[in-house]
């Protein structure tokens, strides 16, 4: 029998590689698509050279992701089993300041990347018994975050089409999935939201929140893609938002208009 194949977007750093890691250790085939080069090139050392293929490819880009999936399925002998649509920025700051050229960024990558990896990828998922398609939104694709505005927008519409698909492709035997996690400590931590001087990662830590280890969410998408939750809910502040989202918004209203508030009085 062939080894199972998964294709991860982001695959050079972060959740991506952590995942590329969990599931080759399983025996899996994976592929890695990124942007970064000099990424992917490190990042393939890590793996057994006869079971990765690597992909430098912009998940903008639709020409790209016909011929990165074309050469991945014919590598892995005609199998998809799981797409993880996973790239993704951070664009900080507040929305009136934002340029045009962030505000392209982010909603190309974040939001057409994503739906055009599904695109590409379901032709492949459908000829593939039991396959699944991981989508990466955020504890921001919860509850809409002040100061990430743009962000958030990008993490609902990942949502929104993830709860769509579910039910479109459930009778094409597709699974669906949405990872929402809080904070993890990747290098998209490293992010300085404009007219401040400080990362996202130091924000985390100013306010005493958790950051989740890599490895606790490529854990999570190896049990969501073989459980049967839609919504991949992972860390400390996520499941606390999500419960909050659900049963007292107001609280959530409150408190992000207050951090405003006290940001701008500095
Ligand atoms: P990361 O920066 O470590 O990894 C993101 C990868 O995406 C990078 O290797 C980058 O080169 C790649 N990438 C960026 N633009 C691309 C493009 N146009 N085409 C192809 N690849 C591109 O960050 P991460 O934390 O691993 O982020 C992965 C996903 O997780 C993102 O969608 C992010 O929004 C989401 N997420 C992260 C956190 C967190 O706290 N780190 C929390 C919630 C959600």
């Amino acid at each position: 029998m062939t080894a199972k194949a998964i294709f991860i977007t982001g695959g050079a750093s972060g959740i991506g590689l952590a995942v590329a890691k969990h599931f080759a250790a399983q025996g899996w085939r994976v592929g890695l698509a990124d942007v970064n080069a000099a990424g992917l090139e490190a990042a393939k050392a890590g793996f057994a050279a006869d079971k990765v293929n690597t992909y430098v490819m912009d998940v903008r880009d639709r020409g790209q992701w016909d011929a990165a999936l074309k050469d991945f399925v014919a590598a892995s002998g005609g199998r998809l089993d799981v797409m993880f649509n996973n790239a993704g920025i951070a664009v900080g700051g507040t929305f009136a300041d934002t340029s045009a050229e962030d505000m392209d960024r982010v909603l190309g990558i974040n939001i057409n990347g994503v739906i055009y990896g599904a695109y590409a990828a379901h032709p492949y998922l459908k000829a593939t018994p039991g396959s699944c398609l991981v989508n990466t939104a955020s504890a921001a694709g919860i509850y809409g975050s002040a100061g990430l505005a743009l962000y958030s927008a990008g993490k609902f519409a990942v949502r929104g089409l993830s709860e769509a698909l579910d039910g479109e492709w459930a009778p094409d035997g597709i699974k669906v999935r949405v990872l929402m996690p809080s904070f993890i400590d990747t290098p998209l931590l490293d992010t300085v939201a404009p007219g401040t001087n400080r990362t996202a990662r130091e924000g985390v830590r100013d306010a005493g929140l958790e950051f989740t280890p890599v490895e606790v969410v490529a854990k999570a998408v190896w049990d969501g893609v073989h459980g049967d939750k839609v919504h991949l809910i992972v860390g400390k502040t996520a499941k606390r938002l999500a419960f909050a989202a659900r049963w007292m918004p107001g609280a959530i209203r409150k408190q992000a208009r207050n951090r405003i508030l006290e940001t701008r009085r500095g």
